[in-house]
């Protein structure tokens, strides 16, 4: 990254430079890159943030589809069920009939 010297105003590359290359002070406690390095970080933190945000956000969806997935397999027996019940009712309504 680049920032200027707080001593000559030259511009220091911190990737390529340990202190500036035309007055050959140390940019160490030099505000512009203190500033530049807290925002990196927030920046770090901001996506790691997102990240797990993201991460939450697939494990609700793989949740919901997981629960649709459940639901159509119960809407899947339900008929069976009801067909079950539903013979059954015959049985219990032919017993009592014949009892006539
Ligand atoms: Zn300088």
């Amino acid at each position: 990254m680049k920032i200027s010297c707080e001593h000559c105003g030259a511009v220091i590359d911190t990737d390529k430079d340990k202190k500036c290359t035309n007055c050959g002070a140390p940019y160490s406690s030099n505000k512009e890159y203190r500033d530049v390095r807290d925002n990196r970080k927030k920046n770090t933190d901001y996506d790691f943030r997102e990240r797990e945000a993201d991460i939450r956000t697939k494990e609700l969806s793989n949740q919901i589809i997981e629960k649709t997935l459940n639901a159509q397999k119960a809407f899947k027996i339900f008929p069976i069920i009801f067909l079950i019940v539903f013979i059954i009712a015959i049985i219990i309504i032919i017993s009592v009939m014949s009892k006539f």
